[in-house]
């Protein structure tokens, strides 16, 4: 048996319940499993971590535990002066315009919202586990879902559990957490199926459109892979209020 102390900073006590979060918590293991293992059973998927100090010294996923050890598990390495990031399963982070993520089934209404704000977002409704893990590994995707189970995976080495269940708030989360403001290209991309949109001819858009709109429309956008219009009407303006609201950061530069 080993007796082992960890202590969450920051936004990893989010995922603790209530009664666990900025306080020691003690654990006692059996064997001698790895820090990944203890920390995961605690419900810290590995993607949520950045650093960790086992009795004192900068250790990796695969450290292995001893009896009386006291471990600190960090969020961002970057935010306390000395940590070492982990290593193994661990990518160096991506500046915000490169990130590229995908959603699992649950998060359709975030996952337009993301492409509405330009960002590369894959998602379907009907994916399995599986294939986001896989598809997440391959194209070096950022996952984003509310299942912890899937974030353990030793295969999905960018992610993020999403705190809220409420779309507005957690498009908000996911902007704060990987800086997105400053990357955002409002309107650049199909909400439907993720194209980039392609401007597309006056004349041609209008034949396509009722004719109050096709009076009042002067810009059109085409989406070449779905062949969805879109212009600036109604949906437009309530999308644009949206954003405002929840992501000023999108509209300020
Ligand atoms: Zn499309």
């Amino acid at each position: 048996m080993v007796a082992l102390t960890f202590h969450f900073h920051g936004r990893l006590n989010e995922l603790l319940p209530a009664g666990a979060r900025d306080r020691p918590i003690d654990r006692v293991v059996d064997g001698s499993p790895t820090v990944k293992d203890v920390i995961e059973s605690l419900g810290i998927p590995h993607v949520e971590v950045d650093a960790i100090v086992a009795a004192g010294v900068s250790v990796d996923f695969e450290h292995r535990v001893c009896d009386g050890e006291s471990v600190e598990v960090y969020p961002d390495a970057s935010e306390v002066a000395g940590l070492t990031r982990v290593r193994s399963l661990k990518p160096p982070p991506l500046p915000p315009e490169r990130l590229r993520f995908v959603l699992d089934g649950h998060l359709g209404r975030l996952a337009a919202y993301l492409r509405m704000l330009g960002f590369d977002t894959s998602y379907s409704n009907h994916a399995a586990d599986d294939a986001l893990a896989t598809l997440a590994s391959r194209e070096e995707r950022t996952l984003l879902t509310r299942d912890r189970g899937l974030l353990k995976r030793a295969i999905v080495r960018r992610g993020y559990f999403v705190r809220s269940d409420r779309p507005h708030d957690q498009l908000r989360e996911v902007v704060v957490r990987f800086g997105l403001g400053p990357a955002c290209r409002l309107f650049g991309r199909c909400m439907r199926c993720n194209s980039p949109l392609e401007a597309i001819a006056l004349a041609a858009a209008r034949t396509r459109v009722p004719p109050r709109v096709a009076l009042e429309q002067t810009e059109f956008q085409h989406c070449p892979a779905c062949d969805t219009l879109y212009w600036r009407g109604s949906h437009h303006a309530r999308m644009l209020r949206l954003i405002e609201a929840v992501v000023p950061e999108a509209v300020a530069h």
